[in-house]
This record gives C-alpha cells, structure tokens and sequence, in this order.
C-alpha cells in the first residue's frame, strides 16, 4: 500500500507555529495535501498530549486514529544542547514511539531533566549518544532521526554546532541511526555524495510550523508498507518499502547558499570561499549553507547516483507556483480560488503536481492560463529556476529570467532531474 507520510510536524504548543493548530485542522489540510500519515508533533507537550489522547485512539498498528479513520504517528523533536570536543552543540532530533504507553516513559524521563512544557520542542541539556541509548533502553521501537541533518544551526552536520561524521556525533550509539532527515535544504543527490551516507536511509518530512498546503507535505516520504508502525520502521531502518521522498528543490530552502540575512549578502560556495567566508559588507564570518557544507565533506563527484539509490520528486508548492505566477501572495483569496480549482480536479495537490497531465490541467486553468499548466509541468521536470536561499530566507522561484536582475545567481538544479518518463513510469 503506497503511503505518503509527513513525520515531522509541530503542535500550536511550539515556538513560532500557527496557534490555530488543532488535529482536525491538520487531517483536513493533509487530505487536501494528499498526505496519508501524519506525526502528531510535540508528543513531549503535555497539552498536546493530552489532546492527542483525548482525540486520537490506538488500534493496535501502532498508530492512532481520528473519528474518521485519518492515522498519525506518535512524533516529537527534541534539541539537545551540550558541548563536546570543546565545542557547543545544538542537534535536533525528530523522535518515533509506537504507543502512548512508551511516549509517557520517554516523558517520564525528560521531565526528570528538564521541563517539557514551556516549548513544544524542549530542549536538554542531554548529548546525543545518551539520549539515544536511553530512547533505546525504554523501548527498542523507538526511531530517532537526526533532523534536517545538514542546516546550520541544529544540524548533525551543520556549519555551526555539527559534526563530520555521525560517528563523531553519536558515538558507539550510531548504531541506532538508520536514517537521517535531508531538510530543505539539501536533497537525495547531495547526500548521495557522501560514501559514508551509504547505508544511511534519506527520509525529507516538512517540520511545518502550519497546516497551510505550503507547509505541511512540503517535503514527504513514500512507503509501500501495510500500515502499521512495525513496517513504517522496519523500511526506514532497511530501506525495503521505502520508496522515495517528495522534495523541494534545495535552493528553495532557507540555509542553501552562504550569506548573511542581515547585509543581504547571498554568496555561493565557490564565491564565499575566495573571500575566506567573511562577509564582504560586515567583515564577520558568514552563515555557511548546506551546498558548503555538502562540498566540505562529500567524497564523490556531483551527479553521482548510488546503486540503491531511491526515486526522489522535486517540486515546490503549489500555492507557491501560482501566486508568482498571477504576481499575487500566497494567502490572497484569488490564490486560494485558483488552488481549490486544483483541489476539485484531481483530488490532492500532490496529485496535481505530479500526476495531472497537461491537457487535463489546461481544462482547470483554461485556454488563457495555459502558462500556470505549463508551469506545473515545469516544476515537477525541475525546470523552474530558483533563487537560492541563505542565512534562514527562503528561496523563491523566478519565472522570468529575462527580468530578473539577479538572473547570474539562479541555481538550475543539474542533478539526476526528475523526468517525465520516471513519473509515467512510478504513478502510472
Ligand atoms: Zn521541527
Ligand atoms: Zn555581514
């Protein structure tokens, strides 16, 4: 059964996310998104736990159940800040349990370290091989992930407070992580350029702070598993069942290039590394991006495509695409007008996106709009050029090149582009 699955999210119970967040209002927007399984988010809340209790049921899969039979799977992230080799650590780390039952030992034992409730992603001063050690120790069941492994700040390999390997990081623990994150920022082909990320599963969720369709699934994986939560973790930990991931193209993540948000400064690896990664307007160093960091460590060349390697899809948001195109903001009721016409035509976004063919989205958008279809198509080819992000502002597409001022900047991605053929061959 081919599942669509979006495990890192958050609760209203978190720092800057939607305080309109509420389960209901997540199943909603993930059956419009075509999002089959979601994380619960914040698990360590006790607000939202107790409202995950009260509106969810377990029935045995070891996931839990709306009213209406949407499933989710319980999930938190946790940061653990600590300091090791003399250096200051901040790793976030996206956790699975398969029961209410382990989710109140793992809080039974956070609490004892720290408070779980002033934040919906709390933060220990806990380090990461001893976290995972007694994560296991509770319950073998139990995954953990390190999240969007490759940004700055909270990354296992972040420029900032990373590691180089998983090995530094984890320790004799490593053993554990079978899977890590790409976020936004970084997509299968970049981290098939690390050897040592060979046995490591790549797995993209969108740790949205909203339900809005321009959050949530932004970044998802697909399984083909029976639905339970022994099978979800058995293909990330082996691989078998885990079909491939739904992403965005990296330059539309915040942290893709170097710079700095504060002197608009947006530099690309090679161009940061002539200036020794100090910023040409406030001589500080710069915020090293993930490309950078992927460059730093990687020991293949670009284009290389491992032999097991999983089928990935890169496309951004549909709201995104069709308020560039009408030159419009993504929350404007004539978005949302053009968007639902979608929505009715073929059932999900993620349907539109990549299985829609361009005659059939020609009839939503009409003779006159032809372009938004062609645009779609463009996007799900990863033709659409992007405007890369850098030091936390998103990237954006440019559909213009020929009026865009900054058109030397545009990143075209050249890696393993998703063709036509593969979608045919993979949705039918
Ligand atoms: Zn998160
Ligand atoms: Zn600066």
């Amino acid at each position: 059964m081919q599942i669509f699955a979006d495990l890192h999210i958050h609760s209203r119970f978190s720092r800057a996310t939607s305080k309109d967040i509420t389960i209901q209002q997540l199943e909603k927007w993930a059956k419009i998104k075509g999002i089959d399984l979601l994380g619960t988010g914040d698990f360590t809340h006790p607000l939202w736990l107790k409202e995950l209790k009260e509106n969810l049921t377990e029935d045995g899969s070891g996931f839990l159940k709306t009213k209406s039979g949407f499933t989710f799977a319980l999930q938190t992230e946790i940061s653990l800040i600590y300091s090791q080799a003399n250096k200051g650590r901040r790793i976030h780390l996206v956790v699975l349990a398969p029961s209410f039952s382990i989710v109140d030992q793992i809080n039974d034992w956070l609490s004892k370290k720290g408070r779980l409730d002033y934040d919906g992603r709390p933060i220990f001063n806990i380090s990461c091989p001893e976290f995972v050690e007694k994560l296991k120790a509770i319950s073998k069941d139990v995954e953990i992930i390190p999240a969007h492994a490759w940004t700055p700040w909270f990354g296992v390999f972040g420029s900032k407070t990373g590691f180089d390997s998983l090995e530094e990081c984890f320790q004799d623990q490593t053993k554990h992580i079978s899977a890590i994150e790409t976020g936004l920022s970084s997509d299968p082909p970049m981290n098939w350029r690390l050897s040592k990320l060979d046995r490591i599963n790549l797995v993209s969720f969108s740790d949205a702070h909203s339900f809005w369709p321009w959050r949530l699934g932004r970044e998802a994986t697909i399984f083909d598993i029976q639905p339970t939560y022994k099978e979800l973790i058995n293909a990330i930990r082996t691989g078998n069942g885990l079909i491939g991931t739904i992403e965005v193209d990296p330059s539309y993540g915040k942290y893709h290039f170097d710079g700095h948000r504060a002197c608009n400064v947006r530099l690309a690896p090679k161009e940061s590394t002539k200036i020794k990664n100090i910023c040409p307007v406030c001589k500080k160093p710069l915020t090293i991006g993930v490309l950078h960091r992927v460059e730093e460590l990687a020991d293949r060349p670009e284009q290389f495509i491992p032999e097991n390697a999983k089928k990935f899809f890169r496309i951004i948001p549909l709201s995104e695409l069709i308020a560039h195109y009408n030159k419009t903001a993504i929350n404007r009721k004539s978005t949302w007008d053009t968007y639902f016409k979608f929505i009715r035509a073929f059932g999900t976004e993620l349907n539109a996106l990549l299985k829609a063919s361009f005659e059939a989205l020609c009839q939503v958008t009409g003779k006159e709009n032809e372009e938004l279809a062609s645009i779609i198509v463009k996007n799900r080819e990863g033709k659409i050029p992007i405007q890369p992000g850098f030091d936390g502002v998103y990237g954006y597409p440019v559909f213009d090149q020929k009026k865009s001022k900054e058109k030397e900047n545009l990143s075209l991605i050249t890696t393993a582009k998703t063709e036509q053929k593969d979608l045919k061959e993979f949705f039918g």
